[in-house]
């Protein structure tokens, strides 16, 4: 088995396959785990449920989320209860992840790209995020709607109650929104867009974001920079054939309307090992129509549409939008969006694999 890509989906996966006995090896072309991260790494509450995060990689709970209009005045209020989000220490997230997939026996090869002249794999996921390139060379669909986004992290020294900013401001990001989460280690500062909508590049659209934003924390520069391309265009719809299958950001494991990654690449992670080791097993091909985007994308049919709706709401739209947000009737519906444990599906039962 070749899995290409070590990020959370390849490592995961990897693991999987190999705690079943496969051979597995891991080629990443990036030649360390801890630079080149993409993600925030925020988790919400039903991953930290489901999956086991090591604690000491979890920064604090954050219960809180203010949401700004465009004029970052009166921002709207909203408490999660026990759904909290924790942002994670990524490098520790990622290194935790490929000591796992070594004690099941996978070997990671560090500083390797796909393709690789020297693995014959009889089978090959594609773990390899937005823009796949498994996916171009096994002849499966790729990822072809995107916002990109960037993001500074800053520590901080504690203090403020930990919170999650959100900005909506269509001029800013268009389509999605700015960020600024501060969990009282650490502040990331972001945002993202439509590419073709953005008003300039993304690192000033940043800068300008970070020096009107009032509730900047005291903090001394950028440790890091983040950023890339997110799909938001919904799982693919052909994402296996019999020489292998998409995980992750590579399949469009993306939820719509949240751009929330890393809960879908998990889940479909175990879907994807278990049809995999079951397409292995018995040889026949027909195990893997089972492992069908189309269903996938069934599921996220409301996200999808609020998606479309969101990405073309107007500036000036977007007072008249918080006013609404601003009822009883929109408070739940944000909270919904924000805390709702509505995630990735979760297709055994449905396709009755075992
Ligand atoms: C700015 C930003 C913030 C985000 N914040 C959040 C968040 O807070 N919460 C959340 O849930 N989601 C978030 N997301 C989305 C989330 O990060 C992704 O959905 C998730 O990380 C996808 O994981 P993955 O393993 O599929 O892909 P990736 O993490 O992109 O991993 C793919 C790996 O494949 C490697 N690779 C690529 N091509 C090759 C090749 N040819 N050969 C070998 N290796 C290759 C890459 O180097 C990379 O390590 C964010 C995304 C961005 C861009």
């Amino acid at each position: 088995m070749l899995v290409v890509g070590a990020g959370l989906a390849g490592l995961h996966t990897a693991r999987l396959l190999a705690s079943q006995g496969l051979d597995v090896v891991v080629c990443e072309r990036r030649r360390r785990l801890d630079t080149g991260i993409r993600t925030t790494g925020i988790f919400v509450r039903r991953t930290l449920e489901d999956f086991s995060l090591p604690a000491d990689c979890l920064g604090p709970e954050v219960r809180r989320v203010l949401l700004y209009p465009p004029s970052l005045r009166t921002p709207i209020e909203l408490v999660g209860g026990p759904d909290e989000f924790r942002v994670a220490d990524m490098p520790g997230i990622y290194a935790h992840a490929m000591s796992q997939a070594l004690s099941a026996g996978a070997r990671v090869r560090l500083g390797v790209s796909y393709p690789v002249r020297d693995i014959a794999a009889r089978f090959t996921i594609g773990a390899d995020g937005a823009r796949s390139t498994v996916a171009r060379r096994l002849g499966l669909d790729v990822n072809r709607h995107f916002i990109v986004g960037v993001e500074e992290v800053f520590p901080v020294f504690g203090g403020a109650e930990p919170t999650f900013h959100c900005v909506l401001d269509p001029r800013l990001a268009p389509g999605y929104l700015a960020w600024m989460v501060d969990d009282g280690e650490h502040a990331h500062v972001g945002l993202a867009g439509h590419p073709g909508r953005l008003a300039g590049p993304l690192p000033q659209l940043l800068r300008s974001f970070t020096n009107r934003f009032p509730d900047m924390p005291h903090a001394a520069g950028p440790v890091e920079r983040r950023g890339g391309p997110i799909p938001v265009g919904g799982v693919l719809r052909r994402i296996a054939c019999p020489s292998g299958l998409l995980v992750g950001d590579a399949a469009g494991a993306v939820s719509p309307l949240t751009a929330g990654g890393l809960d879908p690449c998990l889940r479909l992670s175990e879907f994807a090992t278990k049809i995999t080791t079951e397409y292995l097993r018995t040889g026949d091909a027909s195990v893997l129509r089972h492992y069908d985007g189309a269903a996938f994308r069934a599921h996220f049919r409301g996200r999808l549409l609020l998606r479309q709706v969101f990405s073309r709401v107007p500036a000036p739209a977007v007072g008249a939008g918080f006013s609404l947000l601003r009822t009883g009737f929109g408070r739940a519906f944000a909270s919904r969006v924000l805390f709702g444990r509505g995630s990735f599906p979760v297709m055994r039962t449905e396709l009755g694999i075992p």
